[in-house]
């Protein structure tokens, strides 16, 4: 009886990534009363759209049937007057009016945005970036997400595409970027779930004689979470593909704090759950090669919310539209 009436008056926030989805009820405290997690990866826009509803239905179901409205943190570009999911670069959604789909399927209010914009958004009012004037944001999944707030607003750019950091060129000529992107030496070749995974795929075939070698000979998947295990394990093999991938953000974010010149950089997203391993190189490369008096300044620090600050902000966004 508690329980259902401290969740009356949630909202649910959904985080749509390249590999998962999160849905979440939340209270006007952002308090999480149910989590439910999907996969996300598939090339059917259908099935992307289904696995939207059916997570919002379970945490919907889950706090008793009672929820105001609902948020969606989608990684696209959004037309945010209509709530169209324009361009994206790892999910198949190409013009699909997400927002009046599932507005219409549920019967509720529903608010989309981009879902790093959904993190900055739940880090900027609440989080590790809460007070900032100028805050920088990268989510670290699939691929990489951004955010961005200078002068006290968030940017969007002439078209809604703006801060997309991910694809800020880091190598002329570098890799090809993954997914729709036609770039090439983005950060997010480099940097990124994904990308840790690759490197460790590298380095377990040429270093057998590792643990991750080893993983690989008995037969593991290696992705990031592996070679973060291993390298809290103190596994050097695996220390330094999470090193290398620290440096490169280090570069990435040295790019952004010369333009910005933030208070703040807040690093989120799957990624995140390596904590120091990661930051740590990072922090390093910016205190070397940053413009004073910007890197003697900046705060370089994990995201309050964790993986979670997209699912939160998308909530942030459903409880601003039902005020
Ligand atoms: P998305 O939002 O793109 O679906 P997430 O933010 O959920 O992605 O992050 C998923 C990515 O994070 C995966 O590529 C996975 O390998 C990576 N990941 C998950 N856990 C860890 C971990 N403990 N350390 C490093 N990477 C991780
Ligand atoms: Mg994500
Ligand atoms: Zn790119």
């Amino acid at each position: 009886m508690v329980a259902a009436a401290m969740a009356a008056g949630c909202v649910i926030g959904v985080d749509l990534g390249g590999t998962k989805l999160l849905a979440g009820a939340v209270d006007e405290r952002l308090q999480v009363h149910h989590r439910a997690y999907r996969l996300a990866r598939t090339d059917d826009t259908t099935a992307v759209l289904e696995t939207i509803l059916d997570a919002v239905l379970e945490a919907r179901e889950a706090v008793g049937g009672d929820v105001r409205a609902v948020g969606l943190g989608i990684p696209c570009l959004i037309a945010p007057e209509t709530g169209v999911a324009m361009r994206c670069n790892h999910l198949p959604l190409v013009d699909v009016p997400v927002r009046d789909i599932v507005a219409d399927r549920l019967g509720l209010p529903v608010a989309v945005d981009n879902d790093a914009n959904a993190a900055m958004l739940a880090e900027w009012r609440h989080g590790a970036a809460r007070g900032a004037s100028d805050a920088v944001l990268l989510t670290l999944g699939t691929g990489i997400g951004g955010g961005l707030v200078v002068g006290g607003r968030l940017v969007r750019g002439a078209r809604g595409g703006a801060a997309e950091l991910g694809h800020m060129v880091i190598a002329a000529g570098g890799l090809p970027c993954p997914g729709n992107c036609e770039g090439r030496g983005c950060l997010e070749a480099y940097v990124s779930g994904m990308a840790l995974g690759r490197e460790g795929l590298r380095v377990a075939r040429e270093a057998p004689d590792s643990a991750l070698g080893r993983a690989l000979a008995a037969g593991r998947e290696i992705t990031g979470a592996l070679v973060t295990e291993l390298t809290h394990d103190g596994d050097t093999v695996a220390g330094e593909v999470m090193g290398h991938m620290g440096e490169r953000l280090g570069i990435g974010i040295t790019t952004l704090v010369n333009v910005f010149d933030p208070e703040v950089v807040v690093v989120g997203g799957g990624v995140i759950a390596a904590g120091e391993l990661l930051l740590g190189p990072a922090r390093e490369v910016v205190a070397r090669h940053a413009l004073r008096p910007a890197r003697d300044h900046v705060r370089i620090v994990p995201a309050r919310f964790g993986a979670e600050s997209g699912m939160l902000g998308a909530a942030v966004l459903a409880l601003e539209l039902v005020g």
